[in-house]
């Protein structure tokens, strides 16, 4: 036990980005406490069974998908994978698309079968040139033009962010991909599954392999700071909130989730439209751009878990406005907001002794692979600047 006394590293947030440095740094020699919040790990990958039995996503869907072997390596220690072809489906004009935009999405536009030859000159006339696409929606429009940016990404994007595409960072859309065959994956990574018992077995065991790492769920900052002594802090929580938002806070997207079970008998009355025996809809994730539909999306993650079940489940996804009483999801991508966590960072680079690192304390639309490998560089560097285990706390 280390609790009460003086440890290595404090490590606040038990997400991928604190969890794998606190297990890099324990496995290195060190003593760590994990502290978080919350009242379980992974933060908001967590997952969990419902009351049908079903394993859901919390805080709506993670598709795990990386282009790095060293991360992908690493995570394979704790656990198997479920390959996952990721499928989504937009539903606009009374109808389910295909998506992200591919040849099957023309044909359904113009009704009748085409080539990707055809599609192509139908692009060339319908593009908005720009040299350089300077926001969201100069993006989109330089890859299919207005129609079709109108109906699948404009409605989504300001119902999702309260700010129109043109006023958010080019990077944000162009996260989706565009294609004119009919590769209808939703992501482009090469690297595509899921944790095959779940994020939050593979986190357990990511725990249970560290040998000198104590997770006290429950605990925020404030209390571990007044609990333990640490020649080290690695902090995963939002930066501003660290720095007491002295410069103002930084702008966040918040949502809410809306969780619904569905039973074996229930789900008869779907399969005309879901298409599946056991299933509420025909893909795994639903989006729905039209303003007029108060959520964005519905997932239905039993498509991708494979999970061997009658039952299932959906989550609708409600974007709102963020508060401090609500949890911060998304960092917003503007230039306003890249600008303040600029001033934050800056403050950050001065602390000696603190390690500002994944989605919240970098201020970064980052995904889990990503603040992965950030997670293990940091640890590596860390390692390295406190020596190996025989200078680490007896
Ligand atoms: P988090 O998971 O946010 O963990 C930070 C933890 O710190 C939280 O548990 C929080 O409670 C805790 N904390 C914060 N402040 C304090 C404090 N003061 N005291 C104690 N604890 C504190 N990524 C993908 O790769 N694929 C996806 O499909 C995907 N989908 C997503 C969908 C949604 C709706 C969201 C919001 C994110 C999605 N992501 C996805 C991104 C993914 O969630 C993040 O990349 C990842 O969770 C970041 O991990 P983290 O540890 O940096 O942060
Ligand atoms: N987007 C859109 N229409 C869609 C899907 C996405 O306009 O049907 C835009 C929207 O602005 C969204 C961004 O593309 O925030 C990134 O989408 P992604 O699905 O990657 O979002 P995430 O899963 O991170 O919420």
């Amino acid at each position: 036990m280390v609790e009460d006394a003086t440890i290595d590293f404090l490590i606040v947030g038990a997400g991928f980005s604190g969890l794998v440095a606190g297990e890099r740094l324990s496995s290195a020699g060190f003593k760590c406490v994990v502290v978080d919040q919350r009242s379980h790990l992974g933060g908001n990958a967590y997952d969990s069974a419902d009351r049908g039995g079903v394993l859901i996503h919390h805080y709506g869907p993670h598709y795990f998908r990386s282009n790095s072997q060293r991360i992908v390596d690493y995570l394979s220690k704790f656990t198997e994978w479920h390959p996952v072809s990721y499928q989504i489906k937009s539903f606009t004009d009374g109808r389910f698309w295909s998506f992200p935009i591919n040849l099957n999405t023309f044909e359904e536009l113009i009704g009748r079968p085409s080539s990707t030859g055809e599609f192509e000159n139908w692009l060339k006339e319908k593009r908005v040139p720009f040299d350089k696409p300077k926001n969201s929606e100069e993006v989109i429009l330089s890859q299919v033009g207005h129609e079709l940016y109108e109906r699948f990404f404009e409605g989504y994007t300001i119902k999702q962010w309260k700010h129109h595409p043109r006023d958010l960072d080019p990077s944000l859309c162009a996260r989706i991909p565009i294609r004119t065959n009919r590769d209808d994956r939703y992501l482009r990574e090469e690297f595509q599954a899921l944790p095959k018992d779940g994020y939050t077995a593979m986190f357990e065991r990511m725990v249970e392999a560290s040998p000198d790492l104590e997770l006290h769920l429950g605990v925020d900052f404030e209390e571990a700071k007044a609990r333990w002594n640490y020649r080290h802090l690695v902090f995963t929580g939002p930066i501003d909130g660290y720095f007491g938002r002295r410069f103002g806070a930084l702008p966040y997207r918040s949502l809410r989730f809306e969780h619904e079970g569905f039973s074996a008998d229930e789900l008869r009355a779907r399969e005309a439209i879901s298409g599946k025996v056991g299933f509420w809809q025909p893909a795994m994730q639903v989006n729905y751009p039209d303003p007029e539909v108060p959520f964005t999306r519905i997932v239905e993650i039993k498509h991708a878990t494979g999970q061997q079940i009658g039952a299932s489940a959906i989550t609708r996804e409600y974007p709102r406005d963020w508060n401090p009483e609500l949890e911060p999801y998304y960092p917003v991508p503007r230039e306003e907001a890249s600008l303040l966590y600029r001033r934050y960072a800056e403050l950050a680079g001065r602390e000696a002794s603190t390690s500002f690192i994944g989605r919240l304390a970098t201020y970064r639309y980052y995904n889990m692979d990503q603040v992965t490998g950030m997670a293990l560089t940091e640890a590596e560097k860390l390692i390295a600047r406190y020596g190996s285990t025989e200078n680490a706390q007896a």
